[in-house]
């Protein structure tokens, strides 16, 4: 037997590690995530709590690791939402959403992420922050991801690395689905995008 099928042998049942250059050195952003709260208006009341948004989290890391970029939070406060008037008829839900969030909570250091319990879109980032909403609608795919709200804030953040939606469905890019994929394209782009934001970043 030639060396090189040994070596294929030994690699097939594990007894050598995979080359390594494919693994790529991780990258590290901080998010704060702010639960909002409101009385007058429930759509703005999230449940969820610090514990389930960790969680949360758990899953969108794992989504983002091929890409060797991991979310930490920093911080997961509860905020206040301001008393703004309810949704006129021609207001995007989005821009009222947006408009009832206290800027004065937002990190320095950190993607800030607001939690509300419903809303028209699924999450949307356009500027600081990103708005996720806690009870999501998603066209299911093979290999989607395991918590709906875990694969908005992992969409979302993709956008905040300035990738830009993708139809196709498995992707994670992709709007009203719930694919999770990568391609290599946005893997190199998105770690651009976190290089960047590192080295602006200030100290915490
Ligand atoms: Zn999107």
């Amino acid at each position: 037997m030639s060396r090189f099928l040994v070596l294929c042998l030994f690699y097939s049942i594990g007894l050598l590690p995979l080359h390594s250059d494919n693994v790529l050195p991780q990258l590290t952003l901080r998010v704060r995530a702010h639960l909002m709260q409101s009385v007058l208006q429930p759509r703005h009341q999230t449940s969820l709590n610090a514990a389930a948004v960790s969680s949360l989290f758990n899953e969108v890391n794992a989504i983002w690791a091929p890409a060797g970029i991991r979310f930490q939070l920093e911080a997961v406060d509860a905020v206040q939402a301001l008393d703004i008037v309810p949704k006129r008829w021609f207001e995007r839900d989005r821009n009222w959403v947006k408009s009832a969030i206290p800027t004065q909570h937002f990190s320095p250091t950190a993607i800030d992420v607001c939690f509300v319990r419903e809303m028209g879109p699924n999450g949307f980032f356009y500027g600081e922050p990103v708005v996720v909403c806690e009870a999501p609608e998603f066209t299911k795919v093979r290999g989607g991801a395991n918590d709906p709200v875990a694969r908005v804030i992992a969409h979302e953040l993709g956008h905040v690395l300035f990738l830009q939606h993708r139809q196709d469905h498995t992707n994670l890019m992709a709007s009203g689905r719930d694919g999770v994929f990568l391609n290599a394209e946005e893997i190199r782009d998105a770690r651009q995008r976190a290089l960047q934001i590192l080295e602006q970043a200030p100290t915490p």
